[in-house]
Parts: structure tokens; C-alpha cells; sequence
């Protein structure tokens, strides 16, 4: 039987939610019918990334903040994309922007991401935002969505993290090599792991914290694990299962059943990261929207 405690991050990222709802209802009441401002940028109609812009959307809309979804055309060329930011940047009515990736072939997605104005750069992907993040002592404007969500999430379980050894499986920009970042600036020691990693398994067993995003299911079993270590499973992988109706069941990168009985807490997928990266992404807009009340729209005028 299981014995890990499970981490619920839909019932966490639910609580962050209607707390950043009360706190716009109040800049809403108090600032004239204020309410933060995200824009997505989405090119084309992939499936996926539409599913993913409509989730964002619905949590936007019920925490009160003001939404926008500017469809572009799959074949809008990498000018226009460009100019299109570029007036978001200026638009302050606007507070968060962000670019839903991946974007079409044609279209340079380091050039489009780094077009967005530090100051509004709520998914955290820029440089401006990710070389603070990795400087000692500095504070980004804001931390990507995911890895910010993990260490909430690590904290809501009371992990402790100063001083314990976490193993980072996965070096992405967007969730290994920032969460890496975070989990030191905690006073954790860390070890990235990526594919080129030679002995994993003997990796993964030193780990106080194991944070798993590597992207392929079930690869970390239980018996790699220290026994009563904290597993945060961010890997989100559909795999075949003709006993479900969607023909599809989805696993994260640690196999649960065995992990659950050697771990002392872990998330589970779905319910675990997920949830809290979109609830992450609210906190960064409204971060960014109580930062434009303190007169940060001056700067922005200047820039023009
Ligand atoms: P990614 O860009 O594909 O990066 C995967 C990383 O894992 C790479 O650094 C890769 O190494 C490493 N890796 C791959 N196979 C490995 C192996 N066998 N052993 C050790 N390391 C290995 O993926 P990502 O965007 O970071 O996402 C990772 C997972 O998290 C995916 O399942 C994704 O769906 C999920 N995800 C979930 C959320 C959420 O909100 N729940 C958000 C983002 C991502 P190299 O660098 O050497 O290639």
C-alpha cells in the first residue's frame, strides 16, 4: 500500500486562486474598476496550445482579471509578430504578455521571447528575468510559472530544503535549469541530470528532493528512491491504455505505484505541478499589474 503522503496541488493552486481573486476585487474596488491585464499571443490553432490558452483563460476570468487572446494567423510572418509585441509592450493597460509556445517553424521562438518587455514577461522566459533568477542575491522581476509552482508546492508540504541534497532530473529552460536555480536559492545543494547522465538511478538515490522533468513516463522507479524523500513529478506523458475511453491515460516521469511506497510525500499527475502553473502565472500578472500601480506606467511612457 502507499505510503508517501500525497501533495495536492489542485487543492493548493485552488487556495492561491481565490486568494489572488480577493486581492483584484479589492485593486478593483479601491483603484476605479482596475483589474490586472493578460494578454496570450497565440499563432496558429494547434490543439494543444489551444486547450492550454483556454485553461488560462477560464482562471484568468474567475480571478477577475481582464483577458485578451490575440489570435494570430499560422502564417503571420516574424515582423509582424514582432511589431504586435512591441505594441503590447507599450499598451499600459496591459501588464502581462506572454507567447504561446511552440511556435510555427517559420518564426524564431528566442528572438519573439526575448521581445517582451522584461517588466511584463509573466512566463519569466527572458533573459532579463532568467539572468536574475541565476545571479546570487538577485530577485527577477518574475519566476517562471512551473518551477515557481514546484517550490510553492514544496513549501506547502513543509519540505524542508536548506542544506538537503535535491536532484533535478531535466535542464529545460523552462522548468529544469530555473527550478535548479530556485531550490539553491533555498540553500539547497543540487545536481542537474539530463540525457547525457551516465548513473541516474545512483543520482536520484541521494535526493532529499527529487524534482522530475525529464519528460519520459515512468522512467524513475521506486527502488531508486531514498527512502521517505519528496517527489515533485512534473513530467506530464500521455501514454496508450485501451481500458480508457479517450485511449489514453496520463503519467508523469516517476511510476507512482512503486514510488508511493518509498517516498514520504509525492505529487500525483494529473493534480500535482499542473494546476500550479497556471495559478502561478496569475500571481506574476497581478504581481506585475500592483508593480504598474506604484507608477511603473512612467517608465513605460519614457520608453516610447
Ligand atoms: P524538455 O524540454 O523536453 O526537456 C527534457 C529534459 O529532460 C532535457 O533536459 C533532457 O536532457 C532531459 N532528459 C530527457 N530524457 C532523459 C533521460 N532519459 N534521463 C535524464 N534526463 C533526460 O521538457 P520540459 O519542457 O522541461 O518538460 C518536461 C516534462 O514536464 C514534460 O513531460 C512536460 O510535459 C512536463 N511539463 C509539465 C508542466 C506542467 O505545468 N505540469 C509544465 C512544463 C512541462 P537534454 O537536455 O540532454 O536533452
Amino acid at each position: 500500500a502507499a505510503t508517501a503522503k500525497i501533495i495536492d496541488g489542485k487543492e493548493l493552486a485552488a487556495s492561491i486562486r481565490a486568494n489572488i481573486a480577493t486581492e483584484i476585487a479589492s485593486l478593483n474596488a479601491s483603484h476605479g474598476s482596475f483589474a490586472p491585464h493578460l494578454v496570450v499571443v497565440q499563432v496558429g490553432a494547434r490543439e494543444d496550445s489551444s486547450v492550454y490558452v483556454r485553461q488560462k483563460q477560464r482562471a484568468a476570468k474567475e480571478a477577475g482579471m481582464k483577458f485578451t487572446h490575440k489570435d494570430l494567423p499560422a502564417d503571420v510572418s516574424q515582423s509582424e509578430l514582432l511589431s504586435i509585441v512591441q505594441e503590447l509592450n507599450y499598451d499600459y493597460t496591459v501588464h502581462g504578455v506572454i507567447v504561446q509556445l511552440p511556435l510555427p517553424d517559420h518564426l524564431d521562438e528566442k528572438t519573439v521571447t526575448e521581445a517582451v518587455d522584461v517588466r511584463k514577461d509573466v512566463d519569466g522566459f527572458g533573459s532579463g528575468n532568467i539572468g536574475q533568477l541565476a545571479k546570487r542575491d538577485h530577485e527577477p522581476l518574475f519566476e517562471p510559472c512551473t518551477p515557481k509552482g514546484i517550490i510553492a508546492l514544496l513549501k506547502h508540504a513543509r519540505t524542508e530544503i536548506s542544506g538537503k541534497n535535491a536532484v533535478v532530473v531535466g535542464r529545460s529552460n523552462i522548468v529544469g535549469m530555473p527550478v535548479s536555480h530556485l531550490l539553491q536559492a533555498e540553500d539547497a545543494t543540487v545536481t542537474v541530470c539530463h540525457s547525457k547522465t551516465k548513473n541516474l538511478a545512483e543520482l536520484v538515490s541521494t535526493a532529499d528532493i527529487l524534482i522530475a522533468a525529464a519528460g519520459k513516463p515512468e522512467l524513475i522507479k521506486g527502488d531508486w528512491l531514498k527512502p521517505g524523500c519528496v517527489v515533485i513529478d512534473v513530467g506530464t506523458n500521455a501514454v496508450e491504455d485501451s481500458s480508457k475511453k479517450s485511449g489514453i491515460r496520463w503519467v508523469g516521469d516517476v511510476e507512482f505505484a512503486t514510488a508511493s511506497q518509498v517516498a514520504g510525500a509525492i505529487t500525483p499527475v494529473p493534480g500535482g505541478v499542473g494546476p500550479m502553473t497556471v495559478a502561478m502565472l496569475l500571481w506574476n500578472t497581478l504581481d506585475s499589474a500592483k508593480r504598474f500601480l506604484k507608477g511603473w506606467r512612467r517608465d513605460v511612457e519614457y520608453l516610447k
